[in-house]
């Protein structure tokens, strides 16, 4: 019997009469479409997937899943489904539909769907003169992005997008649509916010949204060969700058691809990108000891916060990657000789993108009030993907990828970045250890059965 016929056999025509968007089956046309995540590397299996179109469709896709002893996989985009476990036998939820973003620019708020890319909700703040926090590209999804922290181009002056959520729209494992704010669920709302999607499927997020005109940011390009000494002066610099100032120093193997500019293509560059919240007199001066190494390329300029998403030059496709993620308590010099012996220049490595994150700020402050991340308790984060194509290459950017993990294992801070750890790992080994405990005896008052699957899984606290 084949699993389409094992799902028919549980009343697939109910489930299809429960919701309004569509429901696929393996063997059926629409079911390869429907499990594609955006890395085109993951080959998700599930037995069903349901694209929910409303909350409502979220609520009966769970309780037909807990009626029929299924596990449920809530996805969005699929930008974060490389660590997911195999989903043989289980509902793969998507609120690629959900797409609705509202803002409320007299309470600097927004109301996201779970299914909502940055684009979706930064664009309109932008027209009030606000902006959420989103990362580096505006394609991934509000909702993955955010539960797992959230790390972007305003995060030392704001913090993780995870602290900025006022409230969220779930169904609960149990198969009830709730409002977790500071008032109703609490627990629920600490454990959503950077602690995954462990708890429950989100269908909207509330958060906080912040003045911002336009801010001065761009990339100094400079040649790969110069790794080490642009690593270095970065470094040194990122000790004198503001909170006003994030930045990062991104290691870019550019593939020969037609479609790509003349002067990227095929080439490789040490670049270091930043923003900076102010104008562009005072953000010339701060960047003045950048621009004293001599850059090939300078973009520096004032920028709408919109804009931001082209600064770190994300894919703006779907692709194929694989890659991993750390962070440092510290990044000594002996640190970024480490990072540049096997990313730089003479590293043989085929890794397209390394980036070399700053934190510290308000990374490092614990949010008032905040949830399962309540800072970073790190100085840097530092992620490292290839191109995989082919399984081959698959096998050689993963491994490169841990072969710079290993590099920085002398400083590693105890834990990696939630939304940036691309192998499987538990959610222990991806937020702070008290969190952990406490994300424990949330999913067992919630979800003592693990029914949810989440990109990094909690392991209930059985008594
Ligand atoms: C090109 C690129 C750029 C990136 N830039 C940044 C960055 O600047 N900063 C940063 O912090 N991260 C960044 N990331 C990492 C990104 O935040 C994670 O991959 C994140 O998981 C993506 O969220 P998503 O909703 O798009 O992905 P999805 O794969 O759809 O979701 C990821 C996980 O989130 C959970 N989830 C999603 N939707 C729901 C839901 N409705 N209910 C419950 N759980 C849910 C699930 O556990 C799911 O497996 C980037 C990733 C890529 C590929």
């Amino acid at each position: 019997m084949s699993t389409a016929d094992t799902i028919a056999g549980r009343d697939l025509a109910a489930l299809r009469a429960a919701v309004a968007g569509p429901v696929s089956v393996p063997g059926e046309a629409g079911y390869d479409q429907a499990r594609q995540a955006w890395n085109l590397v993951v080959d998700q299996r599930p037995a069903v997937v349901v694209e929910a179109e409303s909350a409502a469709d979220v609520t009966q896709a769970v309780r037909y899943a807990r009626a029929h002893g299924m596990r449920i996989a809530p996805q969005g985009t699929g930008h974060g489904a490389p660590p997911l476990e195999p989903l043989g036998g289980a509902m793969l939820l998507r609120t690629t539909r959900m797409r609705k973003a509202t803002i409320d620019p007299a309470s600097f708020t927004a109301r996201a769907e779970a299914g909502a890319q940055w684009a979706d909700v930064i664009v309109p703040a932008g027209e009030d003169g606000l902006a959420g926090l989103a990362g580096s590209s505006l394609g991934v999804g509000v909702a993955g992005y955010t539960l797992g922290g959230g790390l972007g181009w305003l995060a030392r002056r704001y913090g993780l997008a995870a602290n900025s959520v006022t409230a969220a729209e779930l169904v609960t494992p149990g198969g009830d649509l709730v409002r977790a704010d500071a008032g109703h669920d609490p627990d629920l709302l600490w454990a959503i916010r950077g602690g995954g999607g462990s708890v429950g499927v989100l269908t909207a997020l509330e958060m906080r949204l912040y003045p911002v005109g336009a801010l001065y940011a761009g990339d100094l390009f400079f040649p790969i060969a110069r790794t080490a000494e642009v690593l270095h002066a970065w470094s040194a610099w990122t000790a004198t700058v503001p909170d006003e100032v994030t930045s990062m120093t991104h290691l870019l193997r550019f593939p020969p691809l037609p479609e790509l500019p003349g002067p990227l293509r095929g080439q490789a560059f040490a670049v270091i990108e930043a923003a900076y919240l102010g104008d562009a007199a005072s953000g010339a001066d701060l960047i003045a000891p950048l621009r004293a190494l001599g850059p090939d390329r300078d973009t520096f300029a004032m920028i709408p916060a919109a804009a931001l998403g082209d600064l770190n030059m994300d894919p703006g496709q779907p692709v194929a990657t694989r890659g991993d993620a750390t962070l440092v308590a510290d990044l000594p010099a002996a640190a970024i000789d480490a990072l540049a012996a096997v990313a730089g220049p003479d590293a043989g490595t085929a890794l397209a993108s390394v980036e070399v994150r700053h934190l510290g700020g308000a990374l490092a402050r614990p949010a008032a009030g905040g949830g399962a991340q309540p800072s970073l308790e790190a100085s840097h984060m530092i992620f490292a993907a290839g191109f995989a194509p082919t399984p081959d290459a698959a096998a050689a950017a993963a491994a490169q990828a841990q072969a710079v993990k290993d590099a920085l294992a002398p400083w590693h801070a105890g834990y990696d970045y939630y939304n940036f750890r691309e192998t499987p790992a538990a959610a222990s080994a991806v937020v702070p250890a008290a969190s952990y405990q406490r994300l424990q005896k949330i999913k067992a008052s919630y979800d003592p059965d693990q029914v949810i699957i989440s990109a990094h899984p909690v392991r209930p606290d059985r008594p």
